[in-house]
């Protein structure tokens, strides 16, 4: 399918730029609901939901921002 061909280097390219860019997420603890969308989709496995709340591993985290795109309640920052 062209549209699929076309759009996996797209995101490929996207994630190893973000990831050479260095960008970091955090969580907002007053915003999270600990609903786990962050958890399921991050692709390296840096969030853990430890309290009710979701956590990234800075040392784990490639900063693809999956998680950040992902969120419905703009808790990841
Ligand atoms: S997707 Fe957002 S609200 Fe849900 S656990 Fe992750 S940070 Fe919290
Ligand atoms: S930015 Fe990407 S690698 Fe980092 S925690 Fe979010 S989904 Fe996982």
């Amino acid at each position: 399918m062209p549209l699929r061909r076309f759009l996996l280097p797209v995101l490929v390219l996207a994630i190893a730029a973000l990831a050479l860019a260095g960008t970091k997420y955090r969580i907002d603890r007053t915003r999270c609901t600990g609903c786990g969308d962050c958890d399921r989709i991050c692709p390296v496995d840096a969030v853990e939901i430890v309290d009710g709340y979701s956590t990234i591993d800075p040392d784990a985290c490639i900063g693809c921002g999956m998680c950040l795109g992902v969120c419905s309640h703009d808790a990841v920052r």
